[in-house]
């Protein structure tokens, strides 16, 4: 007779369903640190369609996304399935796992019950339109990350998942080892060989950031296997030997550079040459290690904001970055002239496909993927291993977690196909960087988008504003300007032709004029040919919040403030802060 529930990694007879399982849950009223939104409780088992299967866990892997999920920020997932028709007011999470399949739907042909698998996490309905008639699955708006947008997800003794997600098991791995490479490997093959001409090719050149972290330590294994260089990126020379191990040709440590982050503006001529002196010399750091004259063909990119332009600089021409997130930030800027000119690409790519995820295990079949686990947890750690992620306190790597195994170290029945040297990551070893935004990001089409409301207080513009405009003329010299700035202790000075305002001089302008010049031909330069010309205005009626984006989002700091499409005033960024400190 079936049992009503087992007890955790006491296995049920192969086949043999519980009506009832154990699973750590994540509730709506318990959102927030991993150690509090997770709880263990018992719920039943899940049903399966025809085209599902259900799988007996063995051992799950950790990522990011179910940090994000606890915290129910950005997303709250459970609201959006509810929204979605689905009723489970809980979330089981869990995007990784390896395990033994116990029940097939109807429809299911390629997995049998008793087969040891591995799961990727890319779930979409088969009956969607745009796969039905050959499309990528990547594309299909049904797509979904099973165990992050989906529940049932494998932090539980039975996960639900679709057929298509099974995929044989590396007979020389462990449950643990096997619970936790499919994401991040599955996501490096499709940046790497999903971008048909600039797909990895023999010979190639290929940089990849985060060399010792989930993704960067799968692309030095994948891109050694495609017969390219791997050039791997870190933060110190103490994870050189790591990434040396898993076949990188060379190593870059990024601290001994400080060019990073956002390009300075194309008009500071100064900060620009600067910025292209760091990032030169990081290019000459690419051929030495290289010990050759060339650029990378492809950026394995995932930091974002910070070393986008510097991706970008250094990419060869024609080349590509392909990139899957924003761990620092999402604002990336580009210089277009290195872009269009020397003809790059810039990619985004996210997860897999089923055929890619298939040809990356082979990889993994064939012995030649290290599955680089750093730290494994027992199924009570599950929160634990969450925080330490939330904590920035996890190792570099990949982490998985016990679920039906008995023991660390069980499930491997066959002999490694080939033997590759493990690497091993630096004792102690930590992470150094804040954990990153989830990985999935609903993001709203151009139809669907619905309006976001914010707490706004009602202020306007015209309550905050300084009413009268200083301005001068187009043709006053520069120090005409600067001394009406002094004499009035502003920032800017509108620029007014006749009734018109046609432009802004910045302090910002005046110190980018002066570069180059000595002071006399500063002095002497017109307000017309320094000034950001197009004033950016604001009705006076439009609401302070309003105006604030539209100075962010220009990346300006004053507005000209207008009553019936004549200026009367100016709103700038030092009123707004006057208001927060109650000035
Ligand atoms: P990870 O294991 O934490 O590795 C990220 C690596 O980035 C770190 O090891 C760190 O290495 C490096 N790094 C951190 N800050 C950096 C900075 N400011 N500049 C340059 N490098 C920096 O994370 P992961 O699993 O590889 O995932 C990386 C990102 O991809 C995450 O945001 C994750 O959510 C996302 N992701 C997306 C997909 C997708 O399908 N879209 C799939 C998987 C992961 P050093 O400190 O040694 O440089």
């Amino acid at each position: 007779m079936t049992k009503e529930l087992y007890d955790i990694a006491e296995q049920p007879p192969l086949g043999i369903v519980p009506p009832k399982m154990h699973a750590w849950l994540i509730r709506p009223e318990r959102f927030g640190k991993p150690t509090e939104a997770f709880q263990q409780e018992v719920v039943n088992t899940p049903a399966i369609a025809d085209d599902e299967v259900l799988v007996y866990v063995m051992a799950a892997g950790i990522n990011y996304n179910n940090v994000w999920a606890g915290l129910g920020i950005p997303v709250n997932v459970i609201a959006a399935r509810n929204k979605a028709g689905e009723k489970e007011d809980f979330h089981i999470g869990g995007s990784d796992a390896s395990g033994i399949v116990y029940k097939v739907g109807k429809d299911v042909t390629h997995v049998k019950v008793g087969d040891e698998v591995v799961m990727h996490c890319g779930q979409y309905d088969r009956n969607c339109a745009w796969v039905k008639g050959g499309g990528d699955p990547m594309y299909s708006p049904s797509f979904k990350i099973w165990g992050y947008e989906t529940n049932w997800g494998s932090f539980a003794q039975f996960t639900k998942v679709q057929a298509q997600q099974c995929m044989p098991k590396p007979k020389h791995m462990n449950w643990e080892e096997a619970a936790s490479y499919t994401l991040v490997a599955a996501t490096a093959w499709r940046m790497l060989h999903g971008w048909d001409v600039n797909a990895v090719k023999k010979g190639d050149v290929v940089l990849v950031w985060g060399g010792a972290g989930g993704l960067g330590s799968m692309a030095i294994q994948i891109v050694k296997a495609a017969g390219a260089t791997p050039i791997a990126m870190v933060s110190g020379q103490d994870k050189f030997d790591y990434c040396m191990k898993l076949g990188a040709k060379g190593c870059i440590n990024r601290n001994e550079f400080d060019h990073w982050g956002m390009l300075p503006h194309w008009k500071d001529n100064a900060g620009y040459a600067k910025w292209m002196k760091g990032v030169r010399a990081f290019g000459g750091k690419i051929w030495e290690v290289l010990g050759e004259k060339r650029a990378p063909n492809l950026v394995f990119e995932h930091p974002g904001e910070t070393t986008i332009p510097t991706s970008i600089f250094v990419c060869e021409t024609g080349g590509m970055v392909v990139v899957c997130a924003g761990t620092t930030g999402y604002n990336a800027t580009v210089d277009l002239r290195y872009l269009w000119m020397r003809q790059k690409r810039l990619q985004g790519s996210h997860f897999a496909n089923t055929e890619q995820s298939n040809q990356m295990n082979e990889l993994a079949l064939r012995g030649l993927l290290d599955p680089c686990l750093s730290r494994a947890f027992t199924y009570a750690e599950i929160p634990v291993a969450h925080q330490l992620m939330h904590d920035n306190k996890h190792p570099h790597g990949n982490m998985a977690v016990l679920v039906g195994a008995k023991d660390f170290g069980l499930g491997a029945s066959g002999k490694p196909p080939v033997a590759i040297e493990r690497a091993a990551l630096p004792k102690g070893d930590v992470h150094t960087t804040p954990h990153p935004y989830p990985m999935s990001e609903p993001l709203p089409s151009v139809a669907e988008a619905a309006a976001i409301t914010i707490a706004d207080d009602g202020t306007r513009v015209g309550d905050l504003m300084h009413r009268g405009i200083i301005a001068c003329a187009p043709d006053d010299t520069l120090a005409q300007v600067a001394k009406t700035m002094v004499d009035h202790e502003i920032h800017a000075v509108v620029v007014m032709d006749g009734s018109q305002a046609t432009g802004v001089v910045s302090q910002t302008d005046m110190v980018l004029a002066r570069q180059g010049r000595t002071s006399e031909q500063a002095r002497a330069l017109l307000a017309q040919n320094i000034m950001t010309p197009g004033c950016a205005t604001c009705d006076a009626g439009l609401l302070l919040s309003e105006a604030v984006s539209l100075m962010t989002g220009r990346r300006m700091h004053r507005l000209v403030v207008t009553e019936n499409g004549q200026p009367v005033g100016v709103l700038s960024m030092t009123d707004v802060v006057r208001k927060i400190i109650g000035e």
